[in-house]
């Protein structure tokens, strides 16, 4: 069962690639752009070689720097909605430190990222299909810091912190045993707002919130849980382009180790053979188009691109 489902997983990631635009540092400093796209392709881009050579990639899609927050969604969406269907998600942002990975994923009150919509799409069609289906939504937040999870929805000021644990559960699915479900109704965590609004308010580290999808099928019965995970990432820099030490140097090794084991999961993944210890969507690498984050850049490109 596991070995077929190592196959159907693969068929079930999907790696967007989004290049923001230059920004006024990247001009003030005389930086040109060392990506191109082709119009013809959207779903491929190339970038100059540090040698000048170009190295040319391939995603399930490729979001041009002038590409905004709805047409991002609009390939979002259908991943999204299938969490109502029973399926689990997992949503990531992947990249640099200032390519967008918060852009993307929170956005801005003027301009929502994958979240908001995320969370509004989910209420509506939920709604809409309200004589078929009832469905019950909680939300749990977390954050990661230094391999310690933090559950957000508990004061942790009052209450002395509870040990938290990622754990493989029967499904196969990764679950945090004892973090605290909060439904989404009456009052509370009534709507989108509410819930992003507490996801802001949190420190700038890697975060995570899960939703969670009880579904129950009016006609036959059949119930369904299932949970869509959106996650912002800390920054993929490597150890040692930045001087880091104390605190920080230690969450630089564990930011670095946690992607060394997404590598494993991505090239087990890649083999197909192998055992998968994950079971996630893997989407949205962030990239800066500017000369100065070429390293960077191409360093990323790389590792996303292992996916497919
Ligand atoms: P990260 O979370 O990856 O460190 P941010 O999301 O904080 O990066 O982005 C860094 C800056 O670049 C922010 O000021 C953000 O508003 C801007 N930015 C990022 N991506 C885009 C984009 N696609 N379009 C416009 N501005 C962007
Ligand atoms: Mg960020």
């Amino acid at each position: 069962r596991l070995y077929n489902e190592v196959i159907e997983l693969k068929g079930n990631i999907r790696v967007f690639c989004r290049c923001r635009p230059l920004n006024q540092a990247d001009i003030a400093n005389g930086c040109a752009s060392v990506l191109e796209f082709d119009p013809s392709h959207e779903n491929e881009l190339q970038i100059l070689s540090i040698d000048s050579s170009k190295k040319h990639f391939k995603f399930d899609h490729v979001f041009k720097p002038d590409d905004g927050q709805e047409t991002v969604f609009a390939q979002t969406k259908p991943i999204v909605t299938s969490v109502l269907d029973g399926y689990n998600v997992c949503i990531f942002a992947y990249g640099q430190t200032g390519t967008g990975k918060t852009f993307t994923m929170e956005g801005t009150p003027e301009n929502r990222g994958v979240n908001y919509r995320t969370l509004e799409e989910l209420f509506r069609s939920s709604e809409s299909r309200s004589r078929l289906m009832k469905f019950e939504l909680s939300v749990s937040m977390l954050e990661v810091y230094n391999e310690k999870i933090r559950d957000l929805l508990v004061d942790n000021s009052t209450h002395p912190p509870k040990k938290l644990e990622v754990k493989q559960s029967a499904e196969g699915t990764q679950e945090v045993p004892g973090l605290v479900e909060a439904q989404m109704k009456c009052g509370i965590f009534s709507r989108e707002d509410m819930v992003l609004d507490l996801w802001d308010q949190q420190l700038q580290t890697s975060k995570a919130a899960a939703l969670i999808v009880k579904g129950e099928n009016l006609i036959n019965g059949q119930r369904t849980r299932s949970h869509l995970w959106l996650v912002d990432l800390a920054g993929s820099e490597r150890v040692g382009k930045v001087e880091v030490e104390g605190e920080r140097l230690k969450e630089s090794q564990f930011i670095n180790k946690s992607l060394s084991a997404l590598g494993d999961v991505i090239s087990a993944l890649a083999s197909k053979t192998s055992h998968i210890p994950y079971r996630w969507r893997l989407q949205d690498i962030d990239i800066s188009p500017s000369s100065t984050d070429q390293g960077e850049t191409l360093c990323s490109l790389n590792f996303a691109s292992r996916v497919r």
